[in-house]
């Protein structure tokens, strides 16, 4: 007998009848000799909801009443769930995050978990019930509730089963598995049967929102293996592990795709020491990330640096940079929005040559702009038109071979 951990996303709980298909599920865990622990999601589109609700009120909330109101989703649905285990004959409780006992720090809308005192846990397992957890949420040293930042409930589920010490862990979502490029802009996308941290941490980091990349991020620091697999069915999805088989064997493992992005330049910033630590502090310090980070070669004393973010935090950063576009000598500040990141991923490209020739052939033959290139030791990314995503998404995908491969039919009998 062991401690399976199972996280259920907003689609799987979306409405009464999967509610009640996750209860039928979980007590068919617990009686086949398990002990478990559910994680449960906001119901499809209740925590999009509670944010535009909380824009009604004020065009600027306050963080921390944000995460009052949004971890109200992921409460009502595992009241729901536990109800729903008991109304089928089982015995289930449902604990907030802060029952749960997960401490974080106080940095409100993307807290990072400090520690799990799972006493409470513990103690109702060990009572036979089925406890179900409110995911994407812990509880700040001073008492206030905070949320893991967007699609957090992979976080609560990977860190539960670490300070619980599970046997597995098993995120349930709306599709097979983590295909090889998103399956609804790439339908043709094969499942991955096995993948390593570092390539599911870069393709998560690159848009492939299946899995919440600090998720990924924590399962590596803290070895813990889990299955990304489908609710609505009962098939073996992807296993995620520090060293699959055959890692190297595979060139490309998988594409992911960002949109709603934007690209800033500062131009002309003087090429001397002191201007990239200016404007990058002063960005980090409005708790902005930025990436895909490029600065041009400089022949005439000055340079030209790109860079990357959300295109929702651009006009916090324009209202940053503009002043310090004068401070630090640069010439001007220019910004595309609309644009998107497409991201090839790999552990293979250490050992493989000719990726990027692929990458760039692949989008030229499709008439795609490349505006700006950054790469990593698994992975080149790309920024490019946001109307072109899809189609330079397929093409890639056809390039690089990624498509499942379909059963040979039996040749015709002479
Ligand atoms: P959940 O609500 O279960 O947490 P999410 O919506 O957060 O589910 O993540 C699942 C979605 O991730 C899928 O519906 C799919 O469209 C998208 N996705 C993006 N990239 C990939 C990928 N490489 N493999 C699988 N799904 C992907
Ligand atoms: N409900 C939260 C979100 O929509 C957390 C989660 O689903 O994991 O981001
Ligand atoms: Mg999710």
């Amino acid at each position: 007998m062991g401690l399976i951990v199972q996280k259920y996303g907003g689609t799987s709980v979306g409405n009464a009848e999967r509610i009640r298909k996750v209860a039928a599920r979980l007590l068919a865990t617990q009686r086949s000799g398990h002990n478990v622990v559910a994680v449960i999601s906001a119901m499809a589109g209740v925590t999009d909801g509670l944010i535009k609700l909380a824009r009604e009120m004020s065009a600027e909330p306050s963080e921390r009443e944000m995460d009052a109101l949004l971890a109200t989703g992921e409460q009502s649905a595992s009241a729901l769930t536990a109800m729903a285990v008991n109304a089928l004959g089982g015995k289930a409780v449902s604990l907030s995050g802060a029952a749960a006992g997960i401490v974080t720090d106080g940095v409100h809308t993307k807290a990072k978990i400090s520690h799990i005192s799972p006493r409470q846990i513990n103690e109702l397992l060990a009572e036979d019930y089925i406890v179900i957890v409110a995911g994407f949420q812990g509880q700040s040293p001073d008492g206030a509730i905070t949320t893991l930042g967007r699609g957090g409930s992979d976080l609560t589920a990977i860190a539960l089963a670490a300070a619980l010490k599970a046997d597995d862990c098993q995120i349930f979502t709306d599709v097979d598995g983590v295909f090889s490029c998103d399956p609804r802009v790439v339908p043709e996308a094969s499942k991955i049967d096995e993948i390593a941290y570092d390539e599911l941490l870069e393709m998560a980091g690159a848009g492939a929102k299946v899995m919440q990349s600090r998720a990924v991020e924590f399962a590596k620091k803290f070895g813990v293996g889990f299955e990304v697999r489908s609710s609505l069915k009962d098939a073996s999805g992807t296993k995620a592990r520090a060293t699959p088989a055959h890692m190297e064997d595979v060139v490309v493992r998988g594409i992911s795709l960002e949109r709603n992005q934007a690209k800033v330049t500062i131009c002309g910033v003087p090429d001397r020491p002191g201007c990239a630590g200016m404007i990058f502090t002063a960005i980090s310090g409005a708790n902005l990330s930025v990436d895909m980070i490029v600065q041009n070669a400089s022949s005439t004393g000055t340079t030209d640096l790109s860079f990357t973010l959300p295109q929702d935090d651009f006009a916090l950063a324009e209202k940053i940079l503009r002043p310090l576009v004068t401070e630090v000598g640069a010439s001007d500040l220019t910004a595309k929005t609309g644009v998107a990141k497409l991201s090839v991923v790999g552990i293979g490209m250490r050992s493989h040559a000719g990726v990027a020739s692929r990458l760039f052939a692949c989008l030229g033959e499709a008439g795609v702009n490349i505006q700006l290139i950054s790469t990593s030791e698994i992975k080149i990314a790309v920024v490019i038109d946001e109307a072109e995503i899809e189609r330079a998404a397929q093409a890639t995908h056809a390039a690089f071979g990624l498509a499942q491969r379909r059963p040979v039919p039996p040749a015709a009998s002479a």
